[in-house]
This record gives structure tokens, C-alpha cells and sequence, in this order.
């Protein structure tokens, strides 16, 4: 569709808007698929709008939000506030509720498209939805086939969930992006694309009171320049246990054969958050020695680097959604 022959959004809030929030992880390409979206609708279908994102320390596993505001062409856009309550809300991890409030603002006309392999029902109660459309979509898995990123399939999830963002207008801003340095990537992104735009699961929930509706609220910042300890130390006992780094994983995981490891440290020296856990065991000689003892997946960011290590092939890379849930808990196998 080209500049200026728009139609006309299917629904506003009173400020004359349709909003979008991506609630992610640096790494999954929210920032990207934010662009892409805002510039699918303003250049190729001939919307006003905006496009912005918010992130702290912009790296891999850090928390970020993008926005995206369509308006008609003649409206001016003066607006530059986050997206509080969103018609289309994209959760990049099932798993990012933990640390972060990602449902705020969601009611009953919010559709809320979540990467999960979960069926809707389960993802509602999963993110105690108040009300409103629930789409699940396993962005991940179709990612790790497509050798892909989530974002390209949850932007074909939005497409499909707004009913009016054309799913060509988005395509044609893919291979803008992807362009000649990364055209190699063009064919699976669309691909990508198409399997998010028909693979999503919808169900509507009625607010029906068994989860509350949560406002959005803006926090202050608990610890800054006037008030952080010397050095920015954390004192706050147990900060290392409520440290989960599982949502900056990107589709794959090491899996730990102990049968095969020798426990030669290799692995351990090389990961650099600190996942293996070691204790003292007798060998077949009846000699005490350090002994791996699994890996703690709630530190792991599933960067493969001991994968790459381990010439004993105690270690395998391995889809996450095709490991047994057990595997992860227990933090090793014997196969
Ligand atoms: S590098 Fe491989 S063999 Fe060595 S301790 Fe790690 S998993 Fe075991
Ligand atoms: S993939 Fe391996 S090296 Fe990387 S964080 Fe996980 S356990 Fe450590």
C-alpha cells in the first residue's frame, strides 16, 4: 500500500492513537522490530507515528522496551511518553514476568502476543492476565529452524493481531533493513515472518476477576548517584539468587553428560557466569577430587562457550524446547 491511500486505524485511545509496547531482552531484537513496524506503517502505509525505545546498560540480557504510536497522516505526534496501556503488548520470553512488571496496562481490548510454546489458557494464568486476547506463538522454535531471530516472527504475529498493518508493507521494511550487507538473511526472515503471521494461537479471556487489573506505574530509581554505595557494590544479601540470566537464551542450551566428563575444569574456566558447580567426590581409585557436578541453568545465558571447550563431548548444544524439562532442573543427564 503506498504513502497517503492509509485506512483508517481500527481503533484509538483518546489521544487519537494505536500503541504498541515490545517488553524484551536486549538480544532478541525488539529494537529492530520496532523500527521495522514504525517504518512499515508511516513510510509504507502512510500513517503518522513514532518509534522509540528504552533500555539501561544497552547489552545482551538486559531488559528493553520498544514503542510504536500510529496516528492518521494529518495528526501532529507530540507525544513521547512509553505506551502505558497498550492495544497490542509483545512479550519477547514467557519467563521475563520474574524480574520485570511486563503486563501493566493490559485490559480487557489489549491483544497480547506472548513467545511462549504454551496454549493460551496456560499463558493467561502464566502472566495472571486480567482479560483481553491472548496469542501464543513459539517464536523461539520457529527461530532455532530458520536459524532466525523471535523478532521477525512476532513481527508477523503483530501484523496478523492488528488487522490493519500490511503484512507486505512490513516485508518490504525486512529486506530495507536486512539490505545488501545481510541479504543472505532476507529469505529466512521472510519465512520467518510468514510462519509468525499463520502460526499464532488466539483465544479472548473476558475479564472474569480471577486476576486483577495492574495500572501501569512508573518506578523511581531505588539506587542512584546520591545515594549508591562506594564502588556501586551491592550489600544486599542473596542478590545472586534472584540473579537469573534463562531469558537471555537464545533457543539453545549445553546439556551435561556426566558419564563422558572427566572433570577436567575446561568448561569451568571458560564460562563466564560462573554456571558450573563442583563438589568434593572419590574417583574409582577412591582418591578425593573435585568433581563437576551439573550446571546451574538459572545463571547460564546459553552461549555455547563451553560447548566449544569440552574436547571430552561431555557437553552438546541443544534446543531448549527439545530438552527434557528434568534435564534443566537436575542440571546434568547420564545418558
Ligand atoms: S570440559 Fe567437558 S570433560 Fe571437562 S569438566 Fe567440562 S564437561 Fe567435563
Ligand atoms: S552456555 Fe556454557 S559457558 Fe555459556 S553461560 Fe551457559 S554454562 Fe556458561
Amino acid at each position: 500500500m503506498s504513502k497517503g491511500n492509509h485506512i483508517e486505524l481500527p481503533k484509538v485511545n483518546d489521544s487519537g492513537f494505536f500503541e504498541v509496547r515490545m517488553e524484551s531482552i536486549g538480544g532478541f531484537g525488539a529494537n529492530l522490530a520496532g523500527k521495522i513496524l514504525g517504518e512499515a506503517g508511516i513510510l509504507g502505509m502512510g500513517y503518522n507515528g513514532s518509534n522509540f525505545s528504552s533500555y539501561g546498560s544497552e547489552k545482551k540480557g538486559s531488559p528493553v522496551k520498544s514503542f510504536v504510536r500510529f496516528c492518521a497522516p494529518d495528526k501532529e505526534v507530540r507525544v513521547n511518553s512509553p505506551v502505558t496501556e497498550p492495544h497490542i503488548l509483545i512479550i519477547f520470553h514467557e519467563e521475563m514476568g520474574k524480574n520485570v512488571p511486563i503486563t501493566q496496562g493490559a485490559g480487557k481490548d489489549t491483544v497480547v502476543i506472548l513467545s511462549t510454546s504454551k496454549s493460551p489458557d496456560e499463558a493467561r494464568d502464566h502472566l495472571k492476565l486480567h482479560g483481553g486476547t491472548m496469542v501464543c506463538l513459539d517464536a523461539m522454535k520457529i527461530a532455532v529452524e530458520e536459524k532466525t531471530r523471535v523478532n521477525t516472527a512476532l513481527l508477523g504475529a503483530i501484523c496478523k493481531a492488528s488487522g490493519f498493518i500490511d503484512p507486505e508493507a512490513v516485508k518490504e521494511m525486512i529486506r530495507k533493513n536486512l539490505g545488501k550487507k545481510y541479504a543472505f538473511l532476507i529469505e529466512p526472515n521472510l519465512k520467518t515472518f510468514d510462519r509468525g503471521y499463520n502460526e499464532g494461537v488466539s483465544k479472548y479471556f473476558e475479564p472474569d476477576g480471577k486476576y486483577p487489573y495492574v495500572p501501569f506505574t512508573r518506578e523511581g530509581q531505588k539506587i542512584g548517584y546520591f545515594n549508591q554505595n562506594m564502588g556501586g557494590v551491592l550489600t544486599n544479601p542473596g542478590s545472586a539468587i534472584s540473579k537469573d540470566l534463562s531469558t537471555s537464551r537464545s533457543g539453545w542450551v549445553p546439556v551435561l553428560d556426566k558419564t563422558v566428563c572427566t572433570s577436567c575444569g575446561e568448561c569451568d574456566i571458560t564460562c563466564p557466569d560462573y554456571c558450573m558447580v563442583w563438589a568434593k567426590e572419590a574417583d574409582k581409585k577412591g582418591k578425593e577430587r573435585q568433581t563437576l557436578q551439573k550446571i546451574e541453568y538459572q545463571y547460564c545465558k546459553g552461549c555455547l562457550r563451553c560447548v566449544e571447550i569440552c574436547k571430552f563431548d561431555a557437553l552438546k548444544a541443544e534446543k531448549e524446547y527439545e530438552v527434557d524439562k528434568k534435564i534443566i532442573e537436575d542440571g546434568f543427564t547420564q545418558s
